[in-house]
């Protein structure tokens, strides 16, 4: 590959919002035949709305959801944000939050007012033998199947309650995935999300496979599985449990909109957090590479 091309190469895809940090990633592009995605700030918007609280036996929403969002305050993730944007649009006053620990594609735990909260997914609460779950169930299936993403809440050690939030899927996301699809390329989304609300996602986008409550490891693993069988992979994320699999991809890609992490693992950042300069840069690598030859 001749640097001139390469670097004239790297300017146009400036000018689109491609940033190309290595050159290899823009070479690699050319013979990607296979994305792997990550669903919550990649292909959706990343900014969930509160849609609603669950509770268990004598609590109070609103109670519940204040001691959720102090938590929740001390938490980067986008769900995070919606429970505090959604606690406040109540005009629930928050607390401090003391002791606060995340767990990366897990939840998050602290103390708030001397109690204990732990905040996240299923899989978080049946790790720490947190019981109580059944009278919500159907509920919580209820809003899982319209694609909403319910994460639980247990207080000092015992189920509490639930809280929905709804992530709109981007709206460039389906053309994108269709120029793909146009392409030749197949798409797999991972995602740590519960596997009815990413069916959903996968559905109204036409996704060819989709694997839920992954972690960032499992997502690593995924995309090394892929490779192995000989499949060229781009691999697109926005958050820092997508970090791994990032690096770990033929050409890892940042959306723009997500975490410094993100961006520092990948060789390429979409500034608009925007998918269809996935397809700009695949077109541009080709013909990058043709003219080269
Ligand atoms: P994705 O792969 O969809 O971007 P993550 O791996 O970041 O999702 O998170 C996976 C799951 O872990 C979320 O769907 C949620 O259930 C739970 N989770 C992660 N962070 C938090 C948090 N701050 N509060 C509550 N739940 C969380
Ligand atoms: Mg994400």
């Amino acid at each position: 590959a001749t640097p001139m091309s390469i670097m004239v190469a790297v300017g146009r895809g400036a000018r689109a919002g491609v940033l190309v940090k290595d050159a290899g990633a823009l070479e690699g592009l050319e013979k990607v035949d296979t994305l792997v995605v990550d669903k919550t700030g990649t292909l959706t918007e990343g900014r969930p709305k509160l849609m609603e609280v669950l509770v268990t036996g004598d609590w109070q929403r609103d109670d519940l959801l204040k001691l959720v969002a102090s938590l929740e305050r001390g938490s980067e993730h986008p769900l995070a944000a919606a429970m505090v944007k959604g606690a406040e649009e109540k005009g629930v006053v928050l607390e401090k939050a003391d002791d606060f620990d995340s767990i990366t594609g897990g939840g998050v735990v602290g103390k708030v007012g001397g109690r204990e909260v732990l905040v996240g997914k299923m899989e978080l609460m049946k790790d720490r033998q947190v019981m109580g779950w059944g009278e919500m169930l159907p509920q919580v299936e209820k809003l899982q199947a319209k694609g909403q993403t319910v994460v639980f809440a247990a207080v000092d050690g015992v189920a509490a309650g639930a809280v929905a939030v709804e992530d709109p899927i981007k709206e460039s996301a389906k053309a994108a995935i269709d120029e793909l699809h146009a392409m030749g390329l197949k798409i797999h989304m991972l995602t740590g999300d519960h596997a009815a609300t990413a069916g959903v996602v996968a559905k109204a986008l036409g996704i060819d496979s989709v694997e839920a409550g992954a972690t960032p490891d499992s997502k690593m693993e995924r995309v090394k599985a892929l490779r192995a069988e000989g499949r060229v992979v781009a691999m697109a994320g926005d958050g820092i449990n997508d970090a791994p699999a990032l690096a770990a991809a033929n050409v890892g890609l940042a959306m723009g909109s997500g975490t410094d992490v993100a961006m520092q693992s990948a060789g390429v950042t979409l500034v608009k957090g925007d998918l269809r300069g996935l397809v700009r840069a695949v077109h541009l690598s080709r013909a990058t590479m043709r003219n080269i030859r």
